[in-house]
């Protein structure tokens, strides 16, 4: 399962492939029960089935952060020749850097820890830049385009002075655009999470091998500590937490719905969702038909 847990497949949004803007979705973890457990309730319109060459186990993150990254990567123009600058190398950073440089771009990696710099190296970044406490050391109107994830009112300062002329930048956390210069003809861009089709197309390119997820993994009982170290910035890439249970089993709820254990989980912040479903045997999605996006 994804962010998105369900949405209304009739409303303009949903009807022309951008079903991530619907405003009538349900958000796992957020608006719908969601992980921390070892069981969850999945609409099997909105589950996907995990390709064996997987680590079911390390590649949770696929399912936030590797979606998110994809969403983003996708919005930002990129081409063979072009400089991407992407701001923050955290969970959903580290996915960016890998992703960009499938675009055959320049990537260059921005932070101001030295482990998520390396990380940025050990990803396939070109090159980083430690840009400063404040942000103060970045070169302006080197990129053409900018992908920020970091949380940070400068980073995303930092990123409208990083853009060059006609570039692109794209957001994926809240700030204010208040260094916005119209002159510059810069498109900024919003984006979050994708589509079931975006997610088919991250779990085709991880079962290729051409992305993979940066995580550690902990048991579920340690999460409260995890969830501490993550907001220290002591966890590279991602966290994900492994619930005791290792086997899957199955439960039946109702007709429209079935059981999905899943086993480990990954933490987004304060949220979290599950990593991997397991379809139970012969069941049949709503409507009597098996229509799972895989
Ligand atoms: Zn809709």
């Amino acid at each position: 399962m994804q962010p998105i847990y369900s949405t209304c497949g009739h409303c303009e949004y949903c009807l022309t492939g951008r079903e991530n803007l619907c405003p009538n979705k349900q958000v796992t973890g957020e608006t719908v029960d969601g992980g921390y457990a070892e069981y969850v309730l999945a609409d099997a319109d909105y589950v996907y089935k995990v390709p064996s060459s997987i680590d079911p186990e390390t590649s949770s993150p696929l399912f936030c952060p590797g979606i998110t990254a994809y969403g983003a990567v996708k919005k930002a123009s990129l081409s063979p020749g072009k400089t991407a600058y992407v701001v923050g190398i955290g969970g959903v950073g580290h996915m960016v850097v890998q992703m960009a440089k499938l675009y055959g771009a320049r990537v260059v990696g921005v932070s101001t820890s030295k482990e998520h710099q390396e990380l940025a190296l050990k990803v396939g970044a070109d090159e980083v830049v430690d840009p400063g406490k404040d942000y103060s050391r970045v070169t302006p109107k080197v990129a053409d385009s900018v992908i920020v994830f970091s949380p940070s009112q400068m980073a995303i300062d930092a990123s409208l002075r990083l853009v060059k002329p006609g570039g692109t930048v794209v957001i994926g956390v809240n700030g204010d655009l208040r260094q916005f210069a119209f002159g510059d003809e810069v498109t900024v861009r919003g984006t979050v999470v994708g589509t079931r089709q975006d997610m088919k197309e991250v779990l085709q390119l991880a079962a290729q091998g051409k992305i993979r997820v940066e995580a550690t993994k902990f048991p579920l009982k340690q999460a409260n500590e995890v969830l501490k170290k993550l907001k220290n910035g002591q966890i590279n890439g991602r966290a994900v937490l492994i619930p005791r249970s290792s086997q899957p089993e199955f439960l039946n709820f109702s007709d429209d719905f079935f059981s999905v254990p899943v086993r480990p989980y990954f933490l987004e912040g304060v949220g979290q969702l599950p990593f991997r479903v397991y379809q139970k045997r012969g069941a049949l999605g709503r409507a009597g038909g098996a229509k799972y996006p895989v």
